[in-house]
């Protein structure tokens, strides 16, 4: 199941070939036999009408859409792919994977376009939702993966949530939250909006921290400012698992007068003396785990925001074990897979850069082809050259390119440019313009199926 990021497990119950009931899984990992109510109900998409069972081809756009045999369907778009190529060049095409399929299948979509057309020009929507965690968890901790799993909640005795709104965008994990919560758990979140979570029944907020939307770096500093300077690193732990003198590095700079929540708060909109109790709860409270989502990834300052999310988790300790540390919440079920299975344009499986010379030695061997050691074109970089009339084809598998992707902006079926006063274009397709349904919140988070 993948409306959301959860990705929660289902027993499919059958009448013969019919679904007649979705029951979450007991065993599922994410879940744990809880569902929301669009797993559980949702799912009239699997007898839809609407639902394209065979594959289609058509010779032109304005031509209707007309069934083929897989046979047909799969030796034309090979056939197709290799007269793109031969007539403008290798780099006319590309593809899209999607971070609702599984590791094997984005590992073939990758492959099929490196090893197959010889090009780099592949990339998956988790590279823009959630590079920045890409980026910063590997350069704080040496790998870009979340540190926990969905069942580290259930021993957490402190929980950050900043950038997120859980209960929207990942209701069966914010009832786990909540589950914990209801334990005796301490709830701290970041955010400008009064998400759902700081007051709701049986639970509430230790601290709301309402920042103003663009000071996520600055309320961060001031955390650990607090941390440093009242004595509370655990100075065991960044003895024996931190690069010390990096640690002084930072401490010191955190530690400087112009990052205290005093001094911040002029620009974060946080009451100091709530920001400071904040940061002792989360330096002192035990276990503490910090979950965050596109309210951080999503802002300019993504990057460095993570970074300083892992630095508190390092200098408090909070990293290692169940109940801590760093925990991006995703916008798909699979965006770590996405990313881990060489998704991006720039790299193979596990992060190997394709400008490496040793790791394109091992594919290459392994796939009996060549690859080429230039970062191929990006998601928006294929728009664009397909606007200028340099790219001319592209495979995508589980995407929807023209309701995510911002320069999407013409109809799928008639080309037109011209914008609808409906939901329908003049050429009578529905749902076949760009939405703008992917504006950011006011903390810069995405809704809730959105990466
Ligand atoms: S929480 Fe997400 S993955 Fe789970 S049932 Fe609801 S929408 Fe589907």
């Amino acid at each position: 199941m993948s409306y959301c990021g959860v990705g929660c497990s289902f027993k499919a119950e059958m009448r013969g070939e019919e679904v007649v009931r979705m029951v979450p899984y007991k065993d599922g990992k994410a879940n744990r036999g809880h569902s929301c109510v669009k797993g559980r109900f949702a799912w009239g998409y699997a007898t839809h009408k609407e639902r394209i069972l065979n594959p289609m081809v058509r010779d032109k756009i304005t031509d209707p859409w007309r069934e083929t045999t897989w046979e047909e369907a799969i030796g034309r778009v090979a056939s197709e792919f290799k007269r793109i190529q031969y007539q403008y060049g290798r780099e006319a095409v590309g593809g899209i994977t999607s971070s609702r399929c599984t590791n094997e299948e984005t590992f073939l979509v990758q492959k099929l376009i490196r090893a197959g057309f010889g090009v780099n020009n592949v990339d998956t929507c988790a590279r823009v939702c959630h590079s920045p965690t890409g980026y910063g968890l590997k350069t704080a901790f040496g790998t870009s993966a979340g540190t926990q799993d969905f069942d580290s909640v259930e021993q957490a005795d402190v929980m950050m949530v900043i950038g997120a709104n859980p209960t929207d965008g990942h209701p069966v994990f914010a009832s786990r939250m909540k589950k914990r919560l209801r334990q005796g758990a301490k709830l701290i979140v970041v955010d400008p909006r009064r998400i759902d979570m700081v007051r709701t029944p049986h639970i509430a907020a230790a601290h709301h921290l309402p920042l103003l939307p663009g000071t996520n770096v600055a309320v961060l500093t001031a955390l650990a400012h607090v941390i440093v300077t009242e004595g509370l690193v655990n100075e065991t732990f960044v003895r024996e698992r931190c690069e010390m003198d990096d640690f002084m590095e930072w401490a010191a700079f955190v530690a400087e007068p112009r990052h205290s929540p005093e001094a911040t708060e002029q620009y974060t909109g946080v009451p100091a003396a709530e920001l400071r109790a904040a940061a002792r709860l989360y330096a002192t409270g035990g276990n503490a785990a910090i979950y965050y989502g596109l309210g951080v990834t999503e802002h300019s300052q993504g990057s460095t925001t993570v970074m300083a999310i892992a630095n508190l988790a390092m200098a408090t300790g909070n990293l290692g074990r169940p109940g801590v540390g760093v925990n991006p919440l995703r916008g798909q079920n699979n965006v770590q897979g996405a990313c881990d299975m060489g998704s991006f344009p720039h790299e193979l499986s596990g992060y190997r850069h394709v400008s490496d010379d040793a790791t394109r030695t091992m594919f290459e061997t392994l796939w009996g082809a060549k690859i080429s050691p230039e970062p191929g074109l990006r998601i928006p970089n294929m728009l664009d050259a397909a606007v200028e009339g340099t790219f001319k084809a592209i495979y995508i598998q589980g995407e929807d390119i023209l309701s995510r992707r911002w320069n999407a902006s013409s109809c799928t079926t008639c080309s037109s440019t011209r914008r609808p006063t409906t939901r329908m274009c003049s050429c009578r397709v529905r749902h076949s313009w760009k939405r703008t349904a992917r504006s950011p919140t006011p903390s810069g988070a995405s809704s809730s199926s959105a990466v």
